[in-house]
């Protein structure tokens, strides 16, 4: 049986509840769908409009995340457990489909440990955080996600995750969509965002990467700044991970889902050890 995990990003612009037809007809079709999904632009909305803005970490490395204080976690699950997840479970089961909205600390479906300290460059200094709520999902229960599949249920997953003690964590979606992926013996796993994939020039929509393989998966790393990086690191993670096939594409297209699949955005054919 085909199994498909998809992930939807929260960027500006992007309606996660507008590929739900396509879901549905998937899902009719026999084929067993896991939705990630993730809500950064409202929860920056969010978050200004209630004094507390966003602010983001650059590590050393040039990988961009979220500042994840307390109060930056409560906003976080407003809206990604909250608006978001309820409006993808509710547009789905309009369409017949018998979708559940879970976060990965849900029956701890994900699992890993919080970031003790945090190196983010702030003016080409690097300074230390250590109260922050992130951390990486090492493990995924796919035997739980397997039983509701089995059950005809769809799970739509966001984050947090959750620490093996049960503090939830703010995890990146498209890494925690690839461990799914990878837990679940995905066949594809589909990374759509608002861009048509990896560019060669960030600014520069023509400048499409349409395919990574062994030997340009470090081009790839190279072009890819800020947020692309942890789609691109999850790309690899994925087909290293035994996923079938993996595709960066875009959300915003007409039939985003077929488009992905057919292979129009950066389809990688290759896994290398991240
Ligand atoms: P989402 O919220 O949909 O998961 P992100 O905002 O995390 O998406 O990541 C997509 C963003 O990555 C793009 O909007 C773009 O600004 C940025 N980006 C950086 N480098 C690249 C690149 N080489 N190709 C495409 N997008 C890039």
């Amino acid at each position: 049986m085909t199994t498909i995990v998809i992930k939807i990003g929260g960027g500006e612009g992007i309606d996660p509840t507008a590929a739900t037809s396509e879901i549905a007809e998937l899902v009719r079709s026999g084929i067993r769908v896991v939705l990630v999904h993730g809500g950064s632009h409202e929860t920056n909305e969010l978050a200004s409009a209630l004094g507390h803005p966003t602010e983001h970490i650059t590590s050393p490395s040039g990988h961009i995340s979220r500042r994840t204080d307390r109060r930056t976690l409560e906003i976080f699950e407003m809206v990604y457990c909250g608006k978001v997840n309820k409006a993808v479970v509710e547009s789905l089961r309009i369409e017949g489909i018998d979708a559940i909205g879970l976060s990965g600390l849900d029956a701890g479906i994900w699992t890993g440990p919080r970031k003790s300290a945090i190196r983010s460059v702030v003016d080409g200094r690097t300074m230390i955080i250590r109260d922050d709520y992130s951390g990486k999902v090492e493990s995924v229960d796919g035997g739980f996600l397997t039983t509701l599949l089995e059950l005809g249920r769809t799970p739509v997953l966001t984050p947090p995750a959750g620490t093996p003690e049960g503090i939830a964590i703010n995890v990146d979606a498209d890494r925690a969509a690839a461990a799914t992926a990878i837990a679940l013996g995905a066949d594809e796993l589909l990374l759509l965002s608002n861009v048509p994939g990896v560019l060669a020039d960030p600014s520069d929509p023509n400048s499409l990467i349409e395919q990574v393989d062994q030997d340009s998966i470090e081009h790839a790393n190279t072009c890819a700044k800020g947020r692309m990086k942890n789609k691109v690191l999850a790309a690899q993670e994925a087909m290293v991970g035994g996923v079938g096939r993996v595709v960066i594409a875009n959300a915003s297209v007409p039939n985003a889902i077929e488009h992905a699949r057919s292979g129009n955005g950066t389809l990688f054919t290759c896994g290398v050890t991240p």
